[in-house]
């Protein structure tokens, strides 16, 4: 006997083959429609989370389903091994900061660290079944990747599309970096709300003003009221004197004010949030520098100098306090940025920087969404509503290490920008000559640019970095723009926006033709997965548990672009249809035998039925395939396979099955077998590869079943589906009779008549219901008399206990008695005359008793089951016992 499916010792087997086989390198002088997929690089700052083993997986499923569609797959297999990620890991796990080592140093261990992370994602890869392409394998740390970002940069600038620039940014004070607007994530803080009295200046009047922030004091240039409001503007003009520093500050009156926020009095300073920054560029204040990089406070705090904010909020909030400045506190919850690597609370900061202009595109860009074809759609709008909020240009240059050098040199006396070549990119101007000795304009000497570039500026140009842009024209026309894009929904602010507005300005065309965006594996309980709550599931020992097909199934149960709940069972449930799958195939195998089988034409009903049930599958599965609606597609053949093909068609076609001379059977067996395993492949490859070479590959004759044939299939025949659904349901229904009168699903029975105006027409079928139902006839007849006759009645003791209470017990020992003659003679107008045993006469009810009645078909006692407007009547199995 041939045990069962085993994937512990199928999926490595696999696994080894198709890398062995060379399957899924891309063929670039096929001829064949290419399917070009723009792999989000796995970032290499730590392994796989179940959310990635969950997003590349879907990834696999379009790119395995188009290549089973006869397309050339273009499926690279990269990383993403830049930035402050992996900076971040490194400094926590080594106890450094990145500034304690010499720069070259820290560059090296953050790409070791990444290098470790790399060889263990590709083993997770690969044990997953996902078939990326390694052969365009990438990194984005490579020396090619960089030049790229270089040039791409250096075309822009010479586009005036970028320019450095003075202006006030995000910045994390840990990172030391500026961060642009996406990097950037808000959310709720408990703070404190500070009363303190400010003095009014030529008057004995003091005002009070509430802030969050007493530590930016040093810089308050400003107050503000609202201009309606009546109890405060007759400060408007006035001029009052800080606490603390004594400034003298004018107050003004604008309509920003919220009067109902503190006491309606607002203190501006530069630069605390970005509300003061918009104050500061309206009123043109000078932007002041209370906070430095490190996040310290600067000259301007007076004895505050070189605390950090929170030491200098709480010694000047003391000191005002002593003073007997402050009037009261209370606590407030506040929406705060922080830097989405590490979680400080970010600063604005007027740090030079590189920035490309972004805000002035934004029309073309909302132009170039609409080109790409969005799935699911509704993910549009929030990139739409991105775009439409960008109020500051992208602020591109990052003051850290491990990341790809902006190729600049800097005059250091007049601060002309002497660009590198673009034949000589890749430079780091850390190490490297600029091209000219000396500056062009005044002859000074020249520094090279410390900054580096946001990691998004590498990764915004993945597109065309994997289609060979400015360095094969041929391919790049044969693979841009790419045919998707997948990606999660957490950055569509930063990479699908980015890459959008990048290859618009350097190639004026839409980057991709879809993009697919899938959303995030939650806990079990449904709230998000993060580190810090511990709640984070490794993927390995689920899949050390359930295998890779198991791990795939769940993957292929979660709808495209909503959030899900991890849920074990799901892997219980993959693994057992795996099983299942196996074992449907196996049998399929058996009945059609290693010889090639020809198309027959002597097809029965339930041969034509479910090959047209089965053309039905294959266009639902395509559709919903082409829409990246992979949970749909995978429940439809799921649903097939084991409640249509298995359930009905296998049992309706078993009596046939082993016979030598009824092709039919071979050849819908393994046409269906064949199609649905192929479909399957795209969900669970390791048990469809296992299945096919096993058992079913004499009848396809491809080198593995990822690469063979998208299915045939019969064209729709409807007027078979009708009539095999009437025999399917017969079957099922007196399957379910069976069970529920204890007989065995094969145990013989003495007949079956089946009645009904078109009974007639399933006269070709006969044998199939009569073989199937092992009876030994069959009638099939338009009319027939049957005579109903009562048994007896059945009391209803929940009615009688209640209403006759002692008596109860009387009326059950003469309702045992009656006959049938008894009681076609005392039952009148629906109530029952009754003898009690004391002789006394009663009247009963119909809600008292039920009248059980047998039905009569020529002469015999049967049982009648209604299947939509037939009658199917079989022996009485308790009459016959
Ligand atoms: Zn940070
Ligand atoms: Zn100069």
């Amino acid at each position: 006997m041939i045990a069962g499916y085993d994937w512990r010792k199928s999926e490595p087997r696999w696994q080894k083959k198709w890398k062995e086989w060379q399957l899924f390198i891309f063929n670039t002088r096929s001829q064949k429609p290419v399917y070009s997929i723009d792999t989000p690089p796995r970032y290499a700052s730590g392994a796989l989370h179940l959310g990635h083993a969950y997003g590349y997986t879907v990834i696999d499923f379009a790119a395995r389903y188009r290549r089973l569609r006869g397309y050339n797959v273009f499926f690279p297999l990269c990383f993403d091994v830049n930035g402050t990620p992996v900076e971040v890991k490194v400094e926590k796990e080594f106890g450094i900061k990145a500034s304690d080592v010499p720069r070259q140093e820290f560059i090296r261990m953050c790409s070791e660290f990444a290098e470790k992370n790399i060889a263990e994602m590709k083993h997770q890869f690969e044990i997953l079944g996902e078939s990326m392409d390694p052969s365009i394998y990438y990194q984005t740390d490579s020396k090619e990747y960089r030049k790229l970002t270089q040039i791409s940069f250096l075309k822009m600038l010479n586009r005036s599309l970028v320019y450095k620039g003075n202006f006030p940014v995000n910045w994390c004070p840990r990172c030391e970096t500026a961060l642009a607007d996406a990097e950037v994530v808000y959310g709720a803080r408990e703070t404190t709300l500070n009363y303190l009295i400010f003095n009014v200046e030529g008057s004995e009047k003091t005002v009070t003003i509430a802030t969050t922030r007493p530590e930016l004091l040093c810089t308050c240039q400003l107050v503000a009221v609202h201009p309606d409001d009546n109890e405060k503007n007759w400060l408007v003009g006035k001029t009052l004197r800080t606490p603390i520093y004594d400034r003298r500050v004018p107050v003004v009156a604008d309509p920003k004010v919220d009067p109902s926020f503190g006491t309606g009095i607002v203190m501006i300073c530069t630069i605390g949030d970005k509300d003061d920054l918009d104050w500061a560029m309206k009123y043109g204040l000078i932007l002041e520098k209370g906070i430095d990089e490190r996040g310290r406070m600067t000259e301007l705090a007076g004895k505050y100098e070189g605390l950090g904010t929170q030491e200098a909020k709480e010694a000047i909030l003391r000191d005002i306090k002593e003073r007997g400045l402050l009037v009261k506190q209370e606590s407030l919850q506040q929406n705060v940025g922080r830097c989405w690597r590490c979680e400080t609370p970010i600063e604005f900061l007027q740090v030079l920087q590189w920035f490309l202009r972004t805000t002035e595109f934004k029309g073309d860009v909302l132009q170039m969404v609409d080109m790409i074809q969005w799935f699911p759609e509704f993910m549009k709008v929030r990139l739409r509503d991105w775009v439409n909020s960008l109020a500051w240009d992208w602020v591109i240059s990052r003051q850290r290490y491990f990341a790809t050098p902006i190729p600049v040199w800097e005059c250091e006396k007049c601060g002309e920008i002497v660009p590198a070549r673009e034949k000589d990119c890749y430079v780091d101007p850390t190490i490297d000559k600029p091209p000219i000795k000396k500056c062009p304009k005044c002859g000074g000497p020249l520094r090279g640019e410390t900054d580096v570039f946001d990691t998004w500026m590498d990764s915004s140009i993945s597109p065309l970095y994997i289609s060979y842009w400015l360095r094969n024209e041929r391919m790049f026309k044969k693979l841009y723009p790419n045919s998707l894009r997948p990606q999660s929904h957490d950055i569509i602010r930063t990479w699908a926006y980015y890459t959008i507005v990048r290859e618009l300005l350097l190639t004026n065309e839409r980057p991709w033709e879809h993009i697919m965006i899938h959303g995030f594996i939650l806990a079990p309980d449904g709230t998000p997965m993060h580190t810090s709550a511990g709640n984070v599931i490794d993927p390995i020992p689920f899949l050390e548990r359930y295998g890779g097909d198991a791990m795939r199934y769940y993957s292929a149960t979660c709808a495209l672009g909503m959030d899900h709940a991890f849920k074990e069972q799901e892997l219980v449930r993959g693994s057992r249809l795996c099983g299942k799958i196996w074992n449907i195939m196996r049998y399929a195998g058996g009945v059609c035998g290693d010889k090639s089988i020809r198309k027959t034409r002597q097809l029965r009903t339930v041969d034509r039925w479910i090959l047209s049930r089965f053309y039905h599958l294959v266009e639902e599965v395509e559709k919903h395939c082409d829409n990246y609606e992979f949970d749909k597609a995978m429940s439809t053949c799921e649903n097939f396979l084991w409640h249509e093909f298995a359930d009905h068609y296998i049992e309706l076609s078993k009596w046939r099955a082993y016979n030598r001379s009824d092709p039919a059977v071979r050849y819908t067996l393994s046409t269906i077998a064949l199609g649905t395993l192929k479909m399957i492949s795209i969900f669970l490859p390791h048990v469809a590869e296992d299945a096919y070479q096993s058992f079913l590959k004499a009848h396809d004759r491809a080198l593995s079943i990822c690469i063979s044939v998208w299915p045939k299939r019969e064209l729709p025949d409807e007027m078979a589906e009708r009539a095999g659904e009437k025999i399917k349901n017969i079957v099922a229904s007196v399957r379910a009779w069976k069970s529920k009168n204890g007989l065995p699903l094969n145990s013989p029975i003495d007949f079956i008549e089946i009645v009904g105006a078109e009974a007639r027409t399933l006269s070709k079928d006969r044998l199939d219901i009569k073989e199937t139902l092992r009876a030994r006839s069959i009638r099939l007849k338009e009319v027939a008399k049957l005579r109903t006759r009562m048994r007896g009645v059945k009391p209803i003791y929940s009615k009688i206990g209640p209403a006759f209470r002692s008596g109860t017990e009387a009326v059950l020992e003469s309702l045992k008695d009656i006959s049938p003659e008894v009681f076609s003679k005392r039952f009148k107008k629906g109530r029952l005359e009754l003898i009690l045993p004391d002789g006394k006469r009663i009247e009963l009810g119909q809600e008292f008793f039920e009248i059980e009645e047998e039905i009569i078909s020529s002469g015999r006692t049967v049982d009648a089951l209604i299947v939509g407007d037939m009658k199917i009547l079989l022996p009485r199995i308790d009459a016959k016992s």
